[in-house]
C-alpha cells in the first residue's frame, strides 16, 4: 500500500490541532511478520497467509490460560506507523475521497488495527498464527477469542 507522507493528496483534509490524550494503553507484546515495509504488508490479512508470531510480554503468559481451545482469534494491535489527523482520505491515489471512519485505513485519530487470525500454535509466550497485515515490530494491544469462534472447541494444539 502506497503510504501518506506528509503530502496531503487532492481532496484530503487534515486536523488543524491535536486532539487531547486520554486512555492510557498499555502494549502487552509485539507482532512478528514478514512484512518489512507498509508496501510488503497485505491490505487486510489472510488466514491462509504467512505465519506470524505474536510475543506476549512473558510476565503476561498466565492470562494466555486456554487460548488453545480457539481456532481463531481477534487480535488488536497499534498501527505505530501511522499518521493520525487525517479527516478525509483517498487511499487508493484515483481521486475518490472518503471520511476516516468510513474507511480501514490504518491513517486514523487512533491507529487500532484489528484482524481475525486462525491459531496455528502456542509455545510459551508466543503464539503462531495466520492473517496479520501488520509490519513486523507492531506493538500488541489485545488478544480476544474470536466472537464469532467463541463457542466452537478446537481440537487440542501441541503444549509448548
Ligand atoms: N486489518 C486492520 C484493520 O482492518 O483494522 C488493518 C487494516 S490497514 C488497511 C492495513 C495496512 O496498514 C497495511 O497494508 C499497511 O499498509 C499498514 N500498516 C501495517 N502495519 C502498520 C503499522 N505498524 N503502522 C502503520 N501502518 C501500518
Amino acid at each position: 500500500m502506497t503510504h501518506h507522507g506528509d503530502a496531503l493528496r487532492s481532496g484530503e483534509t487534515a486536523l488543524k490541532a491535536q486532539l487531547p490524550e486520554n486512555a492510557g494503553l498499555s502494549f502487552v507484546g509485539v507482532i512478528h511478520t514478514p512484512f518489512k515495509t507498509r508496501d510488503d504488508c497485505p491490505r487486510q490479512g489472510d488466514m491462509e497467509g504467512p505465519d506470524c508470531t505474536i510475543e506476549l510480554d512473558p510476565r503476561l503468559e498466565p492470562a494466555l490460560e486456554g487460548i488453545e481451545r480457539f481456532e481463531t482469534l481477534e487480535i488488536l494491535y497499534w498501527l505505530h506507523k501511522a499518521r493520525r489527523d487525517l479527516l478525509t482520505q483517498s487511499p487508493r491515489s484515483d481521486g475518490a475521497v472518503r471520511g476516516t471512519f468510513a474507511l480501514r485505513s490504518p491513517l486514523r485519530p487512533n491507529p487500532i488495527g484489528t484482524s481475525r487470525v486462525r491459531l496455528v500454535a502456542r509455545t510459551g509466550n508466543v503464539l503462531t498464527v495466520r492473517g496479520l497485515d501488520c509490519l513486523d515490530g507492531t506493538p500488541l494491544l489485545d488478544i480476544k477469542p474470536d466472537r464469532c469462534g467463541y463457542t466452537v472447541q478446537a481440537p487440542p494444539k501441541p503444549a509448548g
